[in-house]
């Protein structure tokens, strides 16, 4: 649905003088697919998906959506390309001085819709977003997820094949976010609207997204099945905007050592997948080791709807007690990492 094909983009002047934001930007968004780009800020998460509707040109290389690469449109053509792409926002740009209803219809307005057509068009938009009772309400009315769902809506006001949504999450609070990405995901199986999705905050390209790619610095580091870059992340970057089940809590970070002292013990992360998520494992290793083991952090979690945990636990480093444990990984298939030594 959407490929770049080593896209660039340099602001300013070419050669040293310009800032490339961002470079050579090889990635595909399937059909129908939720996919997230997560980043932190000045990664050049907004030149990307700008590019996609053309708010932003390339200065080198292609993206495509539907195989139109959209750097070679003329004005018109970026217009009717612009009207199959949504796009919703961090800080809603809704116009204040229309009300809800108003909003959504501004699209349809622009598209040369007459008034019967536009309330055809908005009053099921807004009973998609659950705004019904506010069509009359003007955003300083508006809660910030309700001005949120006005900005679906209107994204959606054109029967767009594509959603492009630049931080929509960002400034709203965890529950809010929560409902506001649920909403997202209903769109996207019942509308069957593929959706681009940037970001800087890994539970909510963990809530939605099948796929992710992890930009630093305008180059994409890593990309692939949500759940993949998740539970095994192979860049720096992407161990940093780990939000929980793999981040350790500081004052365990700061006590691990690479190399034993006399009596220190092992520190060792289990990491449960799918289905072993749920098995009493940990009951059973206590049981192989004795009463030794310390459980020190652990969480399980949802990602992409599969059940992902991890827990780091200390035990004895003598030789035959980690071989007891090496033996009881290697029959329950437990992936185990081991992280260190601590007093
Ligand atoms: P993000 O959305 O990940 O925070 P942006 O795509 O907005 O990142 O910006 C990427 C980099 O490009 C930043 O360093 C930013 O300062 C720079 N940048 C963005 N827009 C412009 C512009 N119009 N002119 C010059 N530099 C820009
Ligand atoms: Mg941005």
């Amino acid at each position: 649905m959407v490929v770049f094909e080593k896209a660039s983009k340099r602001y300013g002047a070419a050669g040293d003088g310009g800032f490339m934001a961002v470079a050579d930007i090889n990635l595909a968004v399937d059909r129908g697919a939720i996919m997230g780009i997560i980043g932190r800020s000045g990664a050049g998460k907004s030149t990307l998906i700008r590019m996609v509707n053309g708010l932003e040109s390339v200065t080198s290389g292609k993206v495509l959506v539907d195989g139109v690469d959209v750097g070679a449109l003329g004005a018109q053509q970026l217009r009717d390309l612009r009207r199959q792409i949504g796009m919703i926002f961090q800080h809603f740009n809704l116009l204040s001085s229309r009300s809800a209803f108003e909003n959504v219809a501004l699209p349809l307005e622009i598209a040369g819709f007459d008034q019967a057509a536009i309330r055809a068009k908005v009053g099921p938009l807004l009973e998609l977003v659950g705004l019904s009772d506010k069509a009359a309400n003007y955003p300083a009315e508006l809660s910030g997820g309700q001005k949120q769902r006005v900005g679906i809506a209107r994204a959606l006001a054109t029967d767009p094949k594509l959603l492009l949504s630049d931080e929509a999450t960002s400034a709203l609070d965890p529950e809010t976010t929560q409902s506001i990405l649920e909403l997202l995901k209903r769109i996207n199986s019942e509308l069957g609207l593929t959706v681009l999705l940037i970001t800087h905050e890994m539970d909510v390209v963990k809530a939605i997204a099948s796929h992710v790619a992890v930009i630093d610095g305008g180059h994409i580091v890593e990309s692939g099945r949500t759940f993949d870059v998740y539970t095994r992340p192979q860049h720096d970057t992407t161990r940093t905007l780990l939000s929980s089940a793999l981040k350790l809590p500081p004052w365990l970070s700061s006590a691990i050592k690479p190399q034993p002292s006399a009596g220190d013990r092992l520190l060792v992360r289990l990491v449960f997948f799918g289905e072993t998520a749920f098995r009493p494992l940990t009951g059973r290793l206590v049981a192989e080791l004795g009463a030794d083991v310390n459980i020190l952090a652990g969480a399980i979690e949802e990602i992409a709807g599969e059940p992902f945990g991890s827990l780091v636990v200390s035990y004895s480093a003598e030789p035959d007690v980690v071989a007891r444990a090496d033996r009881f990984y290697a029959e329950t298939q437990l992936k185990t990492e081991v992280l260190g030594y601590v007093a």
